[in-house]
């Protein structure tokens, strides 16, 4: 692939950019937008990377959820919680041990204490554990109880925990900051894995726009075009999207159907209750009920691949 550049005298020539191995048959309208990132660019030679988290594939056929409460508040409260999804399905059990706050006088989470709840819940369901890491001086301590580290939307661009995350040992679940771009999502994921860590999932959780009406403004575009130009999987988080609870469920369907390889949603015993996110977050009973409607959608998932190639062949 070849980008033209015109000089400072006016003659043209032609600059051969790194990536020329991407592939030939992605759509012209991004090719070469995203292949300067070309650790986590699709090529020819790597089209698909499968996350293994235990005997958890993501990025594979199955369809991956992850369940649980924004922040971790207590032993009680986590450990129902794990309880609760897992019956009802889930694979991962995700909540903040530290969480980042839009308000210094908010909650910021239960730090070592909460990781030490969630491992215990571990313990008890099987689920595997996903939870934030806000600064690279936490890394090695939250990389003793993860089993997934989750990058958060605020920190997208902190390119030195990025780094710091190359080496940690754990897949990477990088959020979309509120005002990035697909490719300075694409651009702080090749920091990730220019650093030594290729598992990493790519997670869409709505953007800010001018809308309102709901927390974020959720980008179903994101998927298929993140899965069109990228290897690496890509997750949806209707809970942020959204904002509102009501919202969640139809969300997290458009997120299946569009070819996402999982789920991350909030979900709480008592959202009234919750001392961050309860107002976009799931009782048992609804998330029960989102996990059996997502079920006859789960076949569709397949097809949007198919719908690309017939559009066009994305890949
Ligand atoms: C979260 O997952 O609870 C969270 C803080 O999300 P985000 O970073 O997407 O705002
Ligand atoms: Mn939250």
């Amino acid at each position: 692939m070849y980008t033209r550049h015109r000089p400072p005298f006016g003659r043209k020539t032609r600059v051969r950019v790194r990536n020329e191995t991407v592939a030939d048959n992605v759509n012209s309208r991004w090719n070469g937008q995203f292949s300067c990132y070309d650790l986590v660019a699709k090529t020819a030679a790597r089209s698909r990377t499968i996350v293994h988290v235990g005997n958890i594939a993501i990025g594979g056929d199955s369809f991956v959820v992850m369940a649980g409460p924004c922040a971790v508040e207590s032993e009680r409260q986590v450990l129902d919680t794990a309880t609760a999804v897992a019956n009802a399905g889930a694979h991962i059990l995700r909540g903040g041990a530290y969480k980042p706050r839009s308000s210094p006088y908010s909650f910021q989470g239960m730090g070592l204490e909460g990781l030490k709840i969630l491992s215990k819940a571990r313990e008890l369901t099987g689920l595997a554990i996903i939870t934030e890491v806000m600064s690279e001086t936490d890394v090695d301590v939250v990389a003793e109880y993860a089993d997934i580290m989750q990058v958060g939307a605020r920190s997208m661009e902190n390119f030195s925990l990025l780094e710091r995350l190359g080496t940690c040992g754990k897949p990477v679940l990088l959020k979309r900051g509120m005002t990035a771009t697909l490719e300075d999502l694409l651009r702080s994921a090749q920091v990730i894995a220019v650093s030594g860590n290729l598992d990493v999932i790519l997670c869409e959780r709505g953007i800010r726009t001018f809308e309102t009406a709901t927390r974020n403004t959720f980008d179903v575009a994101a998927v298929p075009v993140l899965k069109t130009v990228s290897h690496l999987p890509v997750i949806v988080d209707p809970s942020h999207a959204a904002g509102v609870r009501s919202l969640v469920p139809v969300l997290a369907r458009a997120g299946v159907v569009v070819g996402a390889d999982g789920l991350l949603v909030e979900v709480h015993p008592q959202p009234d209750k919750a001392v961050s996110d309860g107002e976009q977050s799931l009782t048992f009973a609804q998330f029960d009920s989102m996990m059996q409607d997502l079920e006859p959608y789960l076949d569709l998932r397949v097809n949007a691949d198919r719908l690309y190639a017939a559009a066009g062949g994305l890949d």
